[in-house]
């Protein structure tokens, strides 16, 4: 089963007035049929930015770099309108805000419908009840009536289902969902990655979620990639980075998570400090401002920009990090 999407060095950098500034510097991923790769970071660690750059949707300041394949295909640097074609077609997207995803003044089987008609030479009326079997299958109920509601006329919930009934509609073979649940309440979150994973696991689709919430991963999560500042901090199956974390990031991170089994702290633990922006730590390690092991390691921390290296006799588990052993047998 091998992937369906792999992408190789993938660096990203915008140009502006005040020069170059990076956002993605060097990242690999791969996600094959039917398994969900989480990526995970702060905000401004190049998680989205990684995302739309292997849908060709960022502006045109960007500059990309590295290798994005579908099924083999190179799609880095292939015109706009082949882009179009795979775009919606191959690999769909659903984002963190279904109300800009849809367009007010249609009604959402219109939509549906027409994101069909957009890659399936089909009557309305074919694509018409195509948008109501999905809108169906991704659990609205009385679809058939309610495909001519307006957006507003939907809980958010609802209209996150039909956001993504329209990223199904075509059958990707790739879905990236960019924190499609972060606008939702919790017990509507649970219920829209029940769906995504109920859907996957019905199509094959490929899973690439970007999330900030660990315990979403946990949940649905196969792989787990974690960025910082524009790179790798660390790779390896859910349960690597749950029960085998190896990078002070992560480690970090699993701290931040609330959890549902022991009661609230008044206040949750995040790490000290704010990401630098990517790029701008060119020597030594990007996390190192904010690391509470660098003692342990010490000048190489500053000096050495540590790369993924294997965990041994971990499989594939990966940490970008000077420290060999495993930060809490220090502790
Ligand atoms: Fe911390 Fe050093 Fe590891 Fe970076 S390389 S995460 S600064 S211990
Ligand atoms: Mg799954």
């Amino acid at each position: 089963n091998g992937p369906i999407l792999e992408v190789h060095d993938l660096k990203v950098t915008f140009r502006t007035e005040n020069g170059s500034v990076p956002a993605v510097d060097g990242i690999d991923f791969a996600v094959a049929p039917g398994q969900t790769l989480a990526i995970v970071g702060e905000s401004g660690s190049g998680k989205s930015v990684s995302s739309s750059a292997v849908m060709g949707l960022l502006p045109s300041n960007a500059d990309v770099t590295g290798e994005v394949l579908l099924d083999g295909r190179e799609l880095n640097g292939l015109p706009n309108d082949e882009l179009r074609k795979i775009r919606g077609n191959d690999i769909a997207m659903v984002f963190q805000d279904a109300l800009s995803a849809l367009n007010p003044y249609y009604s959402v089987g219109w939509q549906v419908a027409e994101a069909y008609r957009l890659h399936h030479d089909v009557s309305k009326k074919v694509a018409r009840s195509r948008a109501v079997e999905m809108l169906d299958k991704v659990g609205i109920p009385d679809a058939a009536r309610r495909a001519d509601s307006y957006p507003h006329e939907f809980s958010g919930g609802m209209r996150q289902r039909v956001v993504i009934a329209m990223a199904l509609v075509n059958d990707p073979r790739v879905l990236i969902a960019d924190e499609p649940t972060t606008a939702l309440d919790v017990t509507v979150q649970a219920q829209i990655m029940r769906l995504l994973d109920d859907v996957q696991d019905e199509f094959g689709t490929a899973l690439i979620l970007i999330s900030h919430d660990l315990g979403v991963v946990a949940e649905v999560a196969d792989d787990v990639l974690v960025m910082y500042a524009g790179r790798a901090a660390e790779r390896g199956t859910v349960r690597d980075l749950f029960f085998r974390a190896a990078h002070p990031y992560s480690l970090g991170l699993l701290g931040a998570m609330p959890r549902v089994d022991v009661p609230p702290k008044p206040r949750l633990t995040t790490i000290p400090g704010t990401p630098p922006t990517p790029g701008s730590i060119t020597t030594g390690c990007p996390f190192q401002p904010r690391c509470a092991y660098t003692h342990l390691v010490g000048e190489r921390c500053i000096t050495e920009r540590p790369e993924l290296t294997p965990r041994p006799g971990e499989g594939d588990h990966e940490a970008a990090c000077h420290l060999g052993r495993r930060p809490e047998v220090i502790l």
